[in-house]
C-alpha cells in the first residue's frame, strides 16, 4: 500500500533523512522506533506532505501512485492521516465545526449526520458534548490532545493512519484507550505506522501483530518482529547499534 523508495529530504541545506526505504502492506502494522532526532517525525510529515521537507531523492507510492509531490490535502482524500506528534491549537476554531468541515470535505458527509457521529464517538474518548464546543486543542492537556487524534482518526477511518508518538505526554488512562482505539482501527482495516521511542505503548499491542523498523541517523537500520521491542528495551538504541554494526 505504501512504498517509500530511497527517501532523502533536506530542511534548509541539512540532510535529515538518507535513504530511508519501508513498505507497509495493506492492513498491516509497522512500528517505527529509534532515538530521539533519528528522523522519525520527519518521515512521517514527508509521507503526510508538510511543505518544510523538500524530497530531493526517491519517492513515495501510495497505492501504486507517486504521491512524491502531491498536496497534503490530495494525500489526505486519499486516505492518508498524520496524527501529530505536537498537535498545535487552532484559536476561534471550535471543535465541532472543525470535524463538521472536515468530515465533509474528506467524507462528503452531511453537516447534520456528521454532528451526531462526531458527539458520540467523541464519548467513546471521553469528550463529552460540552467539550466539543472549546476550541482546537486550547488548553488542552498532553493526553487530550493525543484522544482528539484519535478521534478524528475513528471518524475518518483512513486507509492508512500515521501516528506520531501518540504516548508521548499522556497519562496511564489515555494511554490505554489510546491503544485499544487503534486496535479497533486496524481490525477495521486501517494499515497503521506508529512511530514511538518508548515502547510503553506497545505493552497494550500483541507483539505478533506487528513489525518493528528502527531508525538511526535518518535511515531504517533494524527490522524485525514485534518481539524485538523487549529486546530494544533491555538493551537500548545505543547497545543495539554497537551490537549490529550499524554504528559505522
Ligand atoms: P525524531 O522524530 O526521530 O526525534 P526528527 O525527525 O524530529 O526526529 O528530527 C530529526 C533531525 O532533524 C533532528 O536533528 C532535528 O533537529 C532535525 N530537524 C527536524 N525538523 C527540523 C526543522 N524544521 N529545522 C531544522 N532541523 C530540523
Ligand atoms: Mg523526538
Ligand atoms: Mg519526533
Amino acid at each position: 500500500m505504501l512504498k517509500v523508495e530511497n527517501l532523502r529530504v533536506t530542511v534548509g541545506d541539512r540532510e535529515i533523512l538518507k535513504g530511508v526505504n519501508i513498505s507497509v502492506d495493506n492492513e498491516g502494522f509497522h512500528v517505527i522506533m529509534g532515538p530521539n532526532g533519528s528522523g522519525k517525525s520527519t518521515l512521517a510529515l514527508t509521507i503526510a506532505g508538510h511543505p518544510r521537507y523538500e524530497v530531493r531523492e526517491g519517492r513515495i507510492l501510495f497505492n501504486g501512485k507517486d504521491i512524491t509531490d502531491m498536496p497534503p490535502y490530495k494525500r489526505a482524500r486519499m486516505g492518508i492521516m498524520l496524527a501529530f506528534q505536537h498537535p498545535e491549537e487552532i484559536e476561534g476554531v471550535k471543535i465541532i465545526d472543525f470535524l463538521q468541515q472536515v468530515l465533509a470535505e474528506v467524507k462528503g458527509i452531511d453537516l447534520a449526520e456528521a454532528y451526531d457521529m462526531i458527539v458520540e464517538t467523541a464519548r467513546e474518548l471521553w469528550f463529552k458534548e460540552d467539550d466539543l464546543m472549546r476550541y482546537v486543542n486550547a488548553g488542552f492537556s498532553g493526553g487530550e490532545r493525543k484522544r482528539f487524534e484519535i478521534l478524528q482518526a475513528l471518524l475518518l477511518e483512513p486507509k492508512l493512519l500515521i501516528l506520531d508518538e501518540p504516548d508521548s505526554g499522556v497519562d496511564v488512562d489515555s494511554l490505554s484507550v489510546i491503544s485499544r482505539k487503534i486496535e479497533e482501527l486496524h481490525k477495521k482495516g486501517t494499515a497503521i505506522l506508529l512511530i514511538t521511542h518508548y515502547g510503553r505503548i506497545l505493552q497494550h499491542l500483541d507483539p505478533s501483530t506487528f513489525s518493528v523498523h528502527v531508525m538511526k541517523d535518518g535511515r531504517v537500520v533494524l527490522e524485525k518482529g514485534g518481539e524485538f521491542v523487549k529486546e530494544i528495551e533491555e538493551k537500548g538504541f545505543q547497545r543495539l547499534f554497537e551490537e549490529c554494526g550499524c554504528d559505522e
